[in-house]
């Protein structure tokens, strides 16, 4: 996965430096020494998947309400699940300062039973194979810990520490932007509050997947698309309609739909601007070719 470059990478640690200082400080002694084997052992190690059973039990998820954060020492800059937005996730823009406090407002440790545990599988995948946690609370929850390791350093990330965090940032990004859509809060609100719907959403997001992509095209003829980059950065944002020919069509000979650029698509116009200004906080550009804006199709 290319990782962007990072204010706080100053290349000055080896490649095994800062991983090995990571793994070693884990506190807690058994979670030190499974650390210390993780990172020890030669990324072809057979044991992986091969029926090795864990000597710890599966870390398990305690709190699964989106909509409030559990108590604890974090609460008071606890942003739960259900009104974290895109735009609210450091980009590679952001300072280490910046990152350490997104990570904190979620408590790894009211969350889950043993995020250390979590933690600890999951930069041992990361070291072995760029594998990186498919779910939004174990993202969470491995970036909470990173921010309390590296804050009991007294250090910033670096090397390849530092690429891992930008990499479960990205992948955060990605997971957010692709989830059931939420329902707008209410106008008056104070504070973002929002409601998950369980089915999925009007807004669908397709990314490497040109087939799912091209399939939706085919089927809502009438639908818009938000064509953007891969991190969703604000000023990527560009409205089509799905007709449009910018955008539509198989790829040529080695391109791809959904590869360099994301498409977030929904069926009517309305939804998708919603997720826009929700999500990423802006409004999409206009494309000046297809005119999504316009009552009638330019044909
Ligand atoms: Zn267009």
């Amino acid at each position: 996965m290319h990782v962007p470059g990072m204010a706080f990478d100053n290349q000055r640690s080896g490649a095994k430096g800062p991983l090995r200082r990571l793994a070693t400080r884990v506190p807690g002694a058994r979670s030190r020494q499974r650390a210390r084997a993780a990172v020890a052992r030669p990324p072809s190690d057979p044991d992986v998947g091969a029926g090795r059973t864990p000597t710890r039990p599966d870390p398990v998820l305690r709190w699964r309400d989106p909509s409030r954060a559990p108590a604890g020492a974090f609460a008071p800059c606890a942003v739960p699940n259900g009104q974290l937005r895109v735009h609210g996730i450091p980009d590679h823009t952001g300072t280490w300062d910046a990152v350490a406090s997104f990570c904190l407002s979620y408590d790894g440790y009211a969350y889950w039973d043993d995020v250390s545990e979590l933690a600890t599988r999951s930069i041992r995948n990361w070291t072995r194979a760029h594998a990186l946690p498919d779910s939004i609370d174990e993202v969470r929850a491995c970036l909470f810990y990173e921010q309390r390791r590296w804050h009991h350093f007294g250090e910033e990330p670096n090397g390849r520490g530092a690429q891992y965090v930008w990499a479960l940032l990205e992948s955060l990004r990605n997971l957010v932007a692709a989830r059931a859509v939420p329902t707008a809060p209410p106008a008056d609100a104070a504070e973002p509050r929002c409601v998950f719907v369980t089915t999925p959403g009007p807004v669908r997001s397709f990314l490497d997947d040109d087939a799912g992509y091209l399939a939706w095209v085919s089927s809502h003829s009438g639908g818009f698309v938000v064509n953007a980059d891969r991190t969703l950065s604000p000023n990527s944002l560009m409205l089509h309609r799905a007709t449009c020919s910018c955008i539509g069509g198989p790829a040529r000979p080695g391109r791809t739909r959904t590869g360099h650029y994301r498409k977030v698509c929904a069926a009517d116009l309305e939804s998708l601007v919603d997720w826009c200004r929700m999500d990423i906080g802006v409004d999409p550009g206009c494309c000046g070719h297809c005119h999504p804006w316009s009552p009638s199709s330019p044909g």
